[in-house]
């Protein structure tokens, strides 16, 4: 791909361009990369110039362990009010009583409600990673799952769907310290009521994972956890929009427990520039422009998934209702690894998946996982779909086929769509 008219990184980042140029040119050449292929990447997607530069502040500067008003280091001045913003904007999107920006991650969010509820050796259940699980949900290679004793549900494979009725019966014999519902690729709608049934009846803690969907949540778009979850975990980074960061929200009566397990139970001085970038994201979640965009990430999921379908794709589960599509290529005759590495070439980023009941391994596995955020922030609508359908279908035959020539044609195609809908953070000329 050229991009003659593009400026060189020093424009975009002088101080960096001239103390480190070829970090900067790393950086550049991410930059046009960004903004030249189709990222259909589920959990990835394009910040505002607005979150970028509040991320990338002196605020980094600054340590300040502790919470608002209880901090172990003088000069909070300005901080203080930085995260009381965030976390007056978190419960007010997602209309909860307490919420803790302050968590390193997803990953670490996670662990810090383990501490929170359970003890080392405890019993706790979540979805099987290769079913579309998070590996924090207790799989073994997880330290949850060394730590803790992880029991593992997954879904029907006749339908793609979790049974809730072998969830209840799993809970109800194993009697987990913890339920995780939620995933990192599961194309529906997850029924956090029937969950929290489950949960009451073993005697477990609800934490509703929404990492993936937490934009959709917020902008309406998919139902909110609240108020059946005891506890919410979620990233910021993905369908909301913001900062790589974390949340853990709850009702009162778990705010001290989950305070004391993210800091002083598991991490030192929050990130001050991501907590600044996170309350940017929850302003931004706030407009009506966010619900526009949390529909249209989904409408334009759906056509994706029909015009896949059309195009003679077996999608797990049949289809999507939120953000996410599990492609298993297997009548394809294309691995998934093989599909994916095309797809690149051609301009067009995904991740190769296991899909629910595998025989193949998690390293070279039957599927593809793709979703419809970053494609929505750059503005493609559902009159795309289409195109962007055909552009894998084109892509995956020409894998099978070992046709290079196909793919280099597409990915032409493909930085000429783009060109016509940048992407919100990036240089634009
Ligand atoms: C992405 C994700 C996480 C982990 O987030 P990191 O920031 O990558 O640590 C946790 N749970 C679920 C369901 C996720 O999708």
């Amino acid at each position: 791909m050229t991009h003659p008219s593009s400026p060189s990184p020093s424009e975009h980042h002088p101080a960096l361009a001239a103390e480190d140029p070829e970090l900067a040119a790393l950086i550049g050449a991410e930059e046009r990369l960004q903004a030249g292929t189709l990222r259909l990447i589920p959990s990835e997607n394009y910040v505002s110039a607005a979150v970028l530069e509040a991320s990338g502040t002196v605020l980094q500067n600054k340590y300040s362990e502790g919470y608002p008003g209880r901090r172990y280091y003088e000069g909070q001045q300005n901080i203080d009010p930085v995260e009381r913003l965030a976390v007056a904007r978190a419960k007010a999107v997602f209309g909860v009583e307490h919420a803790n920006v302050q968590p390193y991650s997803g990953s670490p969010a996670n662990l810090a409600v383990y501490l929170a509820f359970a003890e080392p050796g405890d019993t706790v259940m979540g979805m099987a990673l290769p079913m579309g699980g998070h590996l924090t949900h207790g799989w073994g290679v997880s330290a949850t799952g060394k730590w803790f004793r992880g029991v593992q549900y997954g879904v029907r494979q006749d339908t793609g769907l979790v049974d809730l009725d072998e969830v209840r019966d799993l809970a109800l014999k194993e009697r987990p310290k913890l339920i995780f519902c939620g995933g990192t690729a599961l194309p529906r709608t997850i029924d956090f009521a029937a969950f929290a049934e489950i949960a009451h009846e073993a005697g477990a803690v609800l934490v509703a994972d929404i990492a993936h969907i937490a934009g959709l949540i917020a902008g309406g778009a998919h139902p909110s956890p609240v108020p059946h979850a005891d506890v919410i975990s979620t990233t910021t980074h993905k369908t909301l929009r913001g900062p790589r960061g974390a949340m853990l929200m709850a009702r009162e009566e778990h705010a001290k427990a989950i305070d004391k397990a993210v800091f002083p139970g598991l991490q030192g001085g929050p990130h001050n520039q991501t907590t600044a970038a996170i309350a940017v994201a929850l302003h931004e979640a706030s407009r009506p422009s966010f619900r526009d965009y949390a529909h249209a990430v989904v409408a334009n999921a759906k056509a994706l998934a029909d015009a896949l379908l059309a195009r003679g794709f077996d999608l797990v589960s049949g289809g999507t209702d939120n953000h996410l599509i599990l492609m298993d290529l297997t009548p394809k005759d294309v691995p998934g690894k093989v599909a994916a590495k095309a797809l690149d070439r051609a301009g067009i980023v995904v991740n190769y998946n296991t899909v629910p009941f595998d025989p193949r391994k998690p390293f070279d596995p039957s599927g593809v996982r793709i979703g419809t955020p970053s494609l929505t922030s750059r503005g493609l609508g559902a009159e795309h779909m289409a195109t962007v359908a055909d552009w894998i279908d084109r892509g995956v035959a020409a894998a099978r086929a070992e046709d290079e020539d196909a793919l280099t044609k597409i990915r032409a195609e493909v930085a000429d769509l783009m060109s016509a809908h940048p992407a919100p953070g990036l240089p634009t000329d």
